[in-house]
């Protein structure tokens, strides 16, 4: 441990309360900036994620489906998944909880999610062509990734 390059931070500000969390964060933060840190910040936190991380990988079971610049994903998530999760952030503007519309199913288990693409079973844009293959990462340019075989389609759908 003494003076690595790299620091490992496996969901280091769970189960913290907001104040403890921040004084984490804060922390982290310093020494990063300090000593010329490099973190891998694994998190289900989609905030702290966004306040800690230059760069940012979305995983579904076990595989990465979206990766690139954190204010890029934030700004134009692509991949169905990643829309998903940003979405059911919760917001404070009146009525924003009753408005998330909740990803359907649960995840499928890793033998079942072996050909295609694993989130297809709860995939609003879902074709068939979806189960032929598992979908490689697609660059969108600008360091921007996505593993979907419809970004096009999606792209359309929502007037971009
Ligand atoms: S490949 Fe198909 S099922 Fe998978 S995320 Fe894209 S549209 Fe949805």
């Amino acid at each position: 441990m003494l003076k690595p390059n790299i620091v490992i931070l496996d969901e280091p500000t769970s189960g913290l309360d907001l104040s403890v969390q921040a004084t984490v964060l804060g922390v982290l933060d310093g020494l990063r900036k300090r000593l010329g840190l490099t973190y891998l910040f694994v998190s289900h936190d989609l905030s702290v994620v966004k306040r800690m991380c230059e760069q940012v990988a979305i995983m579904y079971l076990g595989r990465i489906v979206e990766m690139g610049a954190t204010d890029e994903i934030f700004a134009r998530p692509r991949h169905p998944y990643t829309q998903a999760l940003l979405a059911a952030v919760p917001r404070l503007e009146p009525g924003s909880l009753h408005d998330t519309p909740a990803l359907p199913g649960e995840p499928p288990s890793a033998s079942t999610a072996r050909s295609g693409c694993a989130f297809r079973m709860r995939c609003s844009f879902a074709a068939p062509n979806c189960s032929q293959a598992r979908p490689p990462l697609i660059s969108m340019g600008n360091q921007h990734m996505a593993a979907c075989v419809r970004l096009n389609e999606i792209e359309a759908a929502a007037g971009n």
